[in-house]
């Protein structure tokens, strides 16, 4: 799951100890979102939540 190439841009020099960022991963820009790791399922960042939201407003 380590892939050096992807790697954030902005990693904090002194922050091994937390074990890895506290939020999950949005699922469509990478970006952290608002959920912690440990969510289930779909995490999307409050940008591509409200995209979402937006999506399925306009639908039918
Ligand atoms: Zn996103």
């Amino acid at each position: 799951m380590d892939d050096p190439d992807v790697y954030e841009e902005t990693a904090p020099a002194a922050g091994e100890s937390r074990g890895g960022p506290p939020y999950a991963a949005c699922v469509q820009c990478q970006e952290p979102t608002e959920y912690p790791e440990s969510t289930r399922g779909i995490t999307l960042c409050p940008v591509c939540e409200w995209r979402e939201a937006e999506r399925a407003a306009c639908s039918g």
